[in-house]
């Protein structure tokens, strides 16, 4: 049985304008370029993990096969957006049997101004994001594989009653649950203690804990006190830095690749796939860490968000 990654949450279409200057209020700014990428943290990480997703060659053929399987479950609009971004899915291999097209919400879109300096100014209209159920949640856990190699992963663009509910069910079943606390904003204290791991960026750890994480030192107490939550184990992406990851025995910085980055873009969602894949087909956690930042690492010199996820065999070729 292949280890199983089964991720909850958000589809996007990102559209983007890259120009001169941002309007202010009742402003309107002309020129620039626009761009229109598949977005939304769910998704990117789903597609993140698809790639990464352990393969082996089949004798006598330059094919692999897919060891690891990767399941989406989402909400999508009855639009072209929605049927484009299941097609997306479909290609990298992703089971949509829990992709939902919901009949009266359009998809989620982000709206992306950025301007000459790189600042960037978002408006999201979540749409069929705002409706994942528990419902859906429930058919898609209780067709999931339930061992402990299962990794169920999530994040925050989805209704914090379906997150909550999926954390606890996964957990029930005996899943190892990893969350992406992104965007960061309150939850039920009893259903930390349903995570396995918990992913926060330094501004989401500065959010959940108070703690301003700037070095190893606060990134150390910030972790402890999620600990005190209840997380057993805490990874806080640090940038350029890499990631600190501190479990109830330990703490270290892993180190992130040194490379030239031209699109930070996606980073952490590359780096919460990543990490999936790799607890789920057993690794241990500062293995898993170290896979994640070499995928992110790669992740960064790439355009995009979608479109940057390296493949297995691109981080493999990295030296250890
Ligand atoms: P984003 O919001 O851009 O997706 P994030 O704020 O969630 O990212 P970061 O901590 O910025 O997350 O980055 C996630 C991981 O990506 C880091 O832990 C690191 O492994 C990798 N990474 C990010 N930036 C760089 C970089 N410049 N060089 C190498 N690795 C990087």
């Amino acid at each position: 049985m292949p280890p199983f990654v089964c991720v909850i949450g958000s589809s996007n279409t990102d559209m983007v304008i890259k120009g001169q200057k941002l309007p202010a209020p009742g402003e309107t700014v002309i020129g620039g370029t626009f761009l229109m990428n598949p977005g939304g943290k769910g998704a990117n990480q789903a597609v993140a993990a698809a790639r990464l997703a352990a393969t082996a060659p089949m004798l006598g053929s330059n094919e692999s096969v897919t060891t690891t399987s990767v399941t989406f479950v989402s909400n999508v609009g009855n639009d072209v957006f929605g049927r484009q971004a299941r097609q997306q899915f479909e290609r990298e291999g992703i089971r949509t049997d829990f992709v939902t097209t919901d009949a009266d919400e359009p998809s989620g879109v982000a709206l992306i101004g950025v301007d000459s300096q790189g600042e960037n100014c978002i408006m999201v209209a979540s749409g069929a994001n705002a409706r994942l159920s528990q419902v859906q949640v429930s058919m898609a856990l209780a067709a999931a594989v339930s061992t402990e190699t299962t990794v169920v992963l999530l994040q925050l663009e989805s209704p914090v009653p379906t997150v909550e509910y999926a954390i606890r069910q996964s957990h029930a079943r005996g899943m190892r649950v990893v969350l992406n606390p992104a965007p960061a904003q309150p939850l039920d204290p009893a259903v930390l203690a349903c995570l396995h791991l918990i992913t926060p960026n330094e501004t989401e750890a500065e959010l959940l804990t108070g703690i301003r994480v700037t070095d190893e030192a606060t990134a150390l107490k910030a972790a402890h006190k999620l600990h005190e939550s209840g997380v057993p184990n805490v990874v806080i992406t640090l940038g350029a830095r890499g990631a600190f990851l501190s479990t109830r025995t330990g703490a270290s910085l892993v180190a992130a690749p040194p490379v030239t980055a031209v699109d930070t873009t996606a980073a952490g969602d590359c780096f919460n796939g990543a990490l999936a894949v790799a607890i789920a087909e057993g690794q241990s956690l500062p293995d898993a860490v170290a896979f994640a930042c070499k995928a992110a690492s790669i992740s960064v010199t790439r355009m995009g968000a979608q479109v940057s996820m390296p493949h297995r065999h691109e981080v493999d070729a990295l030296p250890l």
